[in-house]
């Protein structure tokens, strides 16, 4: 017999504190910026109900935030058509969107859209046609049905409705008929949204080492206990890092309670998935880009019924209305992609933490090279920390070294020097596999006219077009425009004389086929894949065996386990460090060792070798004897005495407008008015035009702020904002705590 769990997940009962006609005050996710009566509807509803309400002519989705305000006539309000058959939102999730708003100077009702992406929420409860999977072998094989095969296999066995199928695999609607009369496919009617299989963390996991042991007994313990607190585990790449987070979430399964992993990149999702269900006998619910919106909707509600036990997401999963949240993990920590770049501006590490402390919750940070921030804040003991010292079982970390690229006498448009090729030579003899690594999509980063020195650039943006062979086109990888590679140089009208300038992922692929013409090759790139599919099947394959030379990006950094790798060459160590980015030595340093850390994750040792110009600076020496806490000290001292990040605060001001004035007097507006800043002790910077000063079109000039770590400038920035009229098309988007400084 399994364990009583404390707390039981099921339907939900409400109290209906409001009964039919009373006042309540409603959150809408329409950009009205304030709160509207409205009389509860029939039957009454709750805090934290949804409800579809009008507005005007049309039909909105709301949240019963609180009672009503009692400061409209009576007479005028009106009545909430209905209560949405959604479990009302949790105390604690309308303060995270609360905090969350406040935090990033985000309009409440846009917190509110983003907690509710899901299709369809406002249908009521209803039966639906699925179709699933019931034996492929049956009936005739053709390729339009092989197609549909392989899409729900892709999913895992999901069922779908028809459309969806249909779509997905691009087939006609017919074609999944004729398998349902064909008896390979089932069409069932089932209600709507049905909860996830129950996940078994009373089955054993694998058996820890005693190292890993010790921190799964640390975490569980935390997780036991209760309440909040956020933990970094730290551990090389392939120290188990995985193994002991699962133990936790087994902890927190076990307590009736819900846990969330987050996941920096969709493709690492489906051996994730894997993994989970090896560990748990089920599969666990799944939310980002990849998954199809019957699943969404079905994710969204369970996850607020207490029908999900477990979410696999991406950093939106973030919002989904957990029940009773009581483990968040955050792999790899120190990603970027963490950071919302567009629309609302969040961290979703950051978010977890906070999230967390108000759901009472436990955050595990993993990460093999933590960001500062995150370093510093366990240096402090904000954090407690969790360490795992060895990799797990024969392997060990990768041998670092340098190749002085000044010593190296490379011919024109050659990236890879002899001693790297010498060791790839040795590899292949071997057996082994070889990862080139550069940190650039295309082909060529430029492209030049020989006759009268224009380099392509993009049309609406400062941006310089990237070529890419594979596609056979310029792209813009500001604005993503692309446009066919010219004949003939558009600034002179001089045919033939346009040339590629640096290298990129696809050129490098060039040279290393040239190099070993025998060899067989793969390029791994975000662009040069159709779907998340095609790359993980690419990724499959490779970590099958089958490649000997694999060209790739940062996507390769990222968790992906191959177990013939046994070298890794970067071509451009110094590529990173250059420009003024306060993290550029940061991120230079986890990205150099993630990628190191994919050779040798078996019993083959494995090597890395960085090809670099200038192998006395201290990152490059800090990355080749990685003595990382020798690293995060010497940069937490460098930050520490100028202020910046972790030890202040950044918040940096984008003004944008296709009116490059209007841009500009808005600058000067905000440069003269900082009073009320200055009292904080906070330092404004700028305006001065962003390093990237155009984009779509756009004009775009920054400010930056620099403030002390606990001064609260977010109420006095959005008093600051709010002097600059709006006028014409100006943007004005506040980014506290920025990432990105183009
Ligand atoms: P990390 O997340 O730190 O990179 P993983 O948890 O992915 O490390 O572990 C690396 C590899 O070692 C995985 O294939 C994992 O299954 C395996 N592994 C780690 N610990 C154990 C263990 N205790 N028993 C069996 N296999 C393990
Ligand atoms: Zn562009």
């Amino acid at each position: 017999m399994m364990e009583k769990p404390q707390r039981t997940f099921g339907p939900v009962y409400l109290e209906k504190n409001f009964q039919t006609g009373a006042l309540v005050s409603v959150l809408t996710t329409e950009p009205l910026n304030r709160f509207l009566d409205y009389k509860a509807p029939e039957g009454g509803c709750d805090l934290g109900s949804f409800l579809e309400v009008p507005l005007g002519p049309r039909k909105v989705l709301g949240v019963v935030w609180s009672k009503g305000s009692g400061t409209f006539d009576i007479n005028r309000i009106r009545s909430a058509y209905r209560e949405l058959d959604v479990a009302p939102m949790t105390e604690d999730m309308r303060q995270f969107l609360e905090r969350a708003a406040e935090y990033t100077l985000t309009p409440l009702s846009a917190m509110l859209r983003l907690a509710t992406r899901a299709p369809g929420l406002s249908n009521p409860p209803s039966m639906q046609k699925v179709y699933r999977l019931a034996d492929a072998s049956k009936g005739t094989q053709t390729k339009a049905r092989a197609k549909v095969v392989e899409v729900i296999n892709d999913f895992g066995g999901a069922r779908f409705t028809l459309s969806e199928l249909a779509s997905q695999a691009g087939v006609s609607a017919s074609v999944i008929k004729g398998m349902v009369q064909a008896g390979s496919m089932i069409e069932e009617q089932t209600p709507r949204d049905l909860p996830f299989p129950d996940l078994r963390p009373d089955q054993t996991g694998k058996a820890l080492t005693s190292d890993q042991a010790t921190a799964a007994q640390a975490l569980r313990k935390k997780v036991r206990q209760g309440g909040y607190g956020t933990t970094l585990l730290r551990g090389v790449t392939g120290s188990g890092k995985t193994e002991v987070y699962l133990e936790a979430v087994a902890e927190c399964l076990k307590q009736g309670q819900q846990a969330l992993v987050l996941l920096p990149e969709i493709a690492l999702t489906s051996e994730f998935m894997r993994r989970v269900e090896a560990r748990f006998g089920a599969r666990p619910a799944e939310w980002h880009s990849g998954v199809t919106m019957t699943e969404r909707r079905r994710t969204w509600k369970m996850v607020g019924e207490g029908g999900a036990q477990m979410v696999i997401g991406a950093r939106s999963a973030l919002f989904l209305p957990f029940r009773s949240l009581g483990l968040v993990v955050v792999d790899e920590e120190h990603e970027g992609s963490y950071k919302q770049e567009e629309g609302v501006l969040y961290h979703a590490r950051d978010m977890s933490v906070l999230r967390a402390s108000l759901a009472g919750a436990q955050v595990v940070l993993a990460s093999a090279t933590p960001s500062l921030e995150t370093w510093a804040n366990a240096q402090s003991g904000k954090y407690d920390r969790v360490d795992l010292t060895s990799r797990y079982g024969a392997a060990v970390m990768p041998d670092m070294k340098t190749i002085d690229m000044r010593a190296e006498k490379l011919p024109a448009s050659r990236w890879v020097s002899d001693e790297l090729a010498r060791q790839i030579a040795q590899r292949i003899e071997a057996g082994e596999q070889s990862l080139l690594f550069i940190n650039r999509r295309g082909f060529a980063p430029v492209t030049l006219c020989r006759a009268c020195g224009e380099q392509l650039g993009c049309e609406t943006c400062d941006a310089r077009m990237v070529e890419h062979r594979f596609q056979k086109r310029l792209m813009c990888h500001q604005c993503g425009e692309t446009k066919p590679i010219p004949q003939t140089c558009p600034a002179c009208g001089v045919a033939d004389r346009l040339a590629p300038v640096g290298p990129g992922v696809e050129r490098l692929a060039e040279e290393a086929q040239s190099l070993f013409p025998e060899a067989r090759l793969r390029v791994l790139s975000s662009d040069l894949f159709g779907s998340a599919r095609a790359l993980k099947q690419a990724i499959d394959e490779i970590a099958a065996g089958d490649a000997d030379i694999i060209v790739g990006t940062q996507l390769v950094a990222k968790g992906h386990n191959f177990p013939k790798l046994t070298l890794v060459g970067v071509i451009d160590a110094d590529l990173g460090l250059q420009g003024s980015d306060l993290r550029a030595a940061e991120r230079t340093f986890q990205l150099m060792r993630q990628v190191a850390g994919r050779a040798g994750r078996s019993k083959t040792p494995g090597t890395a070798y960085l090809q670099t110009y200038q192998p006395d600076h201290p990152v490059i020496h800090a990355i080749v004897q990685g003595d990382e806490e020798a690293f995060w000290k010497a940069e937490a001292r460098e930050r520490e005495a100028i202020g910046m990040p972790p030890f202040g605060r950044m918040a940096g001001i984008v003004i944008s407008s296709t009116d490059l004035a209007l841009c500009e007097r808005a600058g000067l507006t905000l440069a003269r008015n900082t009073a009320e800043l200055v009292a904080l002790g906070a330092q404004v910077f700028g305006p001065a035009p962003a390093p990237i000063a155009r984009v779509r079109g756009r004009y775009r000039v920054r400010l930056l702020i620099k403030a002390g770590k606990a001064a609260p400038i977010q109420a006095v920035i959005a008093r600051w904002v709010a002097q600059v009229p709006q006028k014409g098309d100006l943007r004005i988007a506040v980014d506290i705590d920025p990432y990105s400084f183009l």
